[in-house]
């Protein structure tokens, strides 16, 4: 199987004041395409740091990250930011949608700031994939969590990505409507392929992914496969 991210010897700090806050160390693991993968642990172990670096939204201070065969490093600002746009899709705990836009203002703006053609059909395709045919002109206000939620996700596949990265995608959610989340995710993996990097506290959607790494203190701890039932 191709490989779709690999890390190397990843180390990232912040800076605080005159001090350093070193929030990763020592960090290597691949994905293979189309994996699902998990990355657990407490408050406050690098899990956000990871997922943001392996998405390209920061820089890492040393080590590599090969993205979709791309070393992250190399990059510039822009550069990186044209692969999100390709490769990547990101899903948020609070999901991030701009609140004056309709769900399908939501997942059609970005297409048509990209030059997609026909983005108001792909929007309407998407809505329906994720079951909300009959929220397309509501405003975030207007919807529940877990309708936010699915516009989130409709958002973050509509550039086909090749990756999706999920940072507690049901935080904000009650257990019935996380699960609902967590099925559209793992379908959505299944029909197209799309690799799946959820960052998460719940091991139950942990135990769900097939890879799953635990840090603490901003280093792996453990790493492990889940067998496919
Ligand atoms: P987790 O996702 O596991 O809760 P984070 O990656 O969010 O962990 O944070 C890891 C550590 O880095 C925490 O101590 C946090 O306070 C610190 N941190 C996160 N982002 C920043 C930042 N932008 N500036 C300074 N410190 C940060």
């Amino acid at each position: 199987m191709a490989k779709i991210l690999n890390v190397s010897n990843l180390e990232k700090s912040y800076s605080s004041g005159s001090k350093k806050l070193k929030v990763l160390q020592n960090i290597s693991f691949t994905i293979e395409k189309g994996d699902t993968f998990s990355i657990v642990g407490p408050s406050g172990s690098g899990k956000t740091t990871l997922l943001g670096l392996c998405a390209g939204l920061d820089r890492a201070d040393t080590g590599i990250i090969e993205l979709c065969g791309t070393n992250l490093g190399v990059l510039s600002e822009d550069e990186r930011a044209l692969l999100r746009s390709r490769e990547v899709g990101f899903v948020f705990q609070d999901f991030q949608l701009l609140p004056t836009l309709t769900a399908l203002e939501n997942v059609v703006v970005p297409l048509e700031l990209q030059g997609v053609k026909k983005a108001s059909k792909k929007g309407i395709e998407l809505l329906e994939k994720v079951g909300l045919a009959n929220r397309l002109h509501h405003y975030p206000s207007q919807l529940s969590g877990g309708e936010q939620q699915r516009v989130a996700v409709a958002r973050a596949f509509s550039n086909g990505p090749s990756i999706l990265f999920a940072d507690e995608p049901t935080g904000n959610l009650d257990a019935e409507t996380g699960e609902k989340i967590i099925r559209l995710l793992f379908d959505l993996n299944a029909d197209t392929g799309t690799t799946l990097v959820i960052v998460t506290h719940d091991m139950e959607l942990a135990d769900m992914t097939q890879h799953q790494i635990r840090l603490k203190g901003g280093k792996i701890i453990t790493e492990q496969n889940t067998p496919i039932s």
